[in-house]
């Protein structure tokens, strides 16, 4: 007579189920515990040990609460209250996720599934416990990320405005001066034919420059040199020497700090930003008797902040942050496109630091301040 075939799966109450169940439960990876209806823990499983850090001998004869941190004793204690009085057989909670709380303190989030038996007069429940860390973090890292990605469009969507907006507007010059200059020609005006030419030939400038920077603007994000341990005393120095002709010009005092830490980076980038910090603190003296400017640094919250201080026209509270933006001058007539802070914001951001400014209002100087990572990730 043929033999039954054997199932792949023994149903329950097949002989074999009881044989491989202490199998299934020493090598399943999800924690796997019985409690009574005490809540009273009367098995766990070796994953169960394994997630939450304790030898089941900790555990069994414990109330269940030990494992679940502050609110979940409620919630659970809810559970079986609600069980005691309505004693409906049902499976709670299949893939709720609640937090598990492990030996030593540390509480993660899990999915928890319960399911109950009769043995006997006695309800047991058994929770089957999915640590889910790794899941968790990849989807905080996925909010992160798209956070981080709308961010980048919107700056993306209001730089492309700001450009077109910003470029016509020496096209507008270059274009009304053609026009003048079409009548000046036809009228033989030779001086005034000049005075137009110049015009058209400052605005193609302007225009030039304004392209060369938003292009060293786009090239930022591009790591180009190896990072390397830079004195920083000694980038300011160099900083200093290549802006001497500004420097001189308005009579600035630049002190630049001995002790200046050493940070990690890309060397001509960093160049650029004291390079931008030191011109604009030397453009705008405005008229303090004695200008000077220091570069130096403090600690704040454990975290070194290199600043450029200058003793010159000061920033009103509402523009310390608008003139990070591109194209932003407070003065339009002063020399310069708004590009420069731009860029120094740029450059800090991509190095992992952050650069705001402190001012005491117009009048009082300005103080740009800077964080970037250091030696051992703080300077
Ligand atoms: P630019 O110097 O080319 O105009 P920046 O982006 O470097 O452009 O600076 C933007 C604006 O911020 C400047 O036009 C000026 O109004 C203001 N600013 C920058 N540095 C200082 C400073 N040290 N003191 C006062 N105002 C400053």
């Amino acid at each position: 007579m043929a033999q039954p075939a054997e199932p792949p799966y023994p149903l329950p109450g097949h002989a074999q189920t009881d044989a491989r169940l202490p199998a299934i439960l020493n090598t399943v990876v999800d924690g796997i515990i019985t409690i009574d209806e005490g809540g009273t823990v009367l098995s766990l499983n070796p994953a169960a040990e394994r997630i939450f850090g304790y030898p089941a001998v900790e555990v069994i004869g414990r109330n269940v609460n030990m494992l679940m941190p502050e609110p979940y004793h409620s919630e659970h204690d809810g559970y079986l209250a609600n069980y005691r009085r309505t004693g409906v057989k049902k499976i709670i909670g299949i893939g709720r996720e609640v937090r598990g709380l492990r030996k030593d303190g540390g509480i993660f989030p899990m999915d928890l599934a319960v399911s109950e038996t009769q043995f006997g007069k006695e309800r047991l429940f058994t929770g089957i416990v999915r640590d889910i860390s790794e899941r968790h973090q990849a989807a905080q890292e996925r909010e992160r990320l798209i956070g981080e990605l709308e961010r980048k469009n919107a700056e993306m969507e209001r730089f492309t405005y700001t450009v077109s907006h910003d470029l016509k507007s020496p096209l507008i010059t270059i274009r009304g001066f053609l026009g003048l200059l079409e009548k000046d020609v036809a009228a033989g005006d030779h001086q005034r034919m000049r005075s137009d030419m110049g015009h058209i030939h400052q605005a193609v400038g302007k225009m030039q420059q304004m392209l060369d920077e938003l292009l060293a603007l786009s090239r930022v994000g591009r790591v180009d040199n190896p990072p390397q341990a830079i004195p920083l005393a000694e980038l300011a120095h160099e900083a200093a020497a290549l802006v001497a002709g500004r420097i001189q010009q308005k009579g600035v005092r630049v002190e630049i700090a001995d002790d200046l830490p050493v940070v990690i980076g890309d060397r001509p980038r960093l160049l650029e930003v004291l390079l931008n910090l030191l011109d604009n603190a030397a453009k705008f003296v405005g008229h303090a008797p004695q200008p000077q400017v220091r570069v130096g640094w403090r600690r704040d919250n454990g975290e070194a902040v290199i600043f450029v201080q200058d003793n010159g026209i000061g920033i009103d509270a509402d523009y310390r942050e608008r003139i990070f933006a591109l194209f932003e001058r407070l003065d339009p007539d002063s020399e310069g496109t708004g590009i420069g802070l731009t860029l120094v914001k740029r450059i800090v951001e991509v190095h992992g630091g952050r650069i705001w400014v402190e001012s005491a209002g117009p009048g009082h100087g300005s103080t740009f301040c800077f964080t970037l990572p250091g030696k051992q990730g703080a300077p």
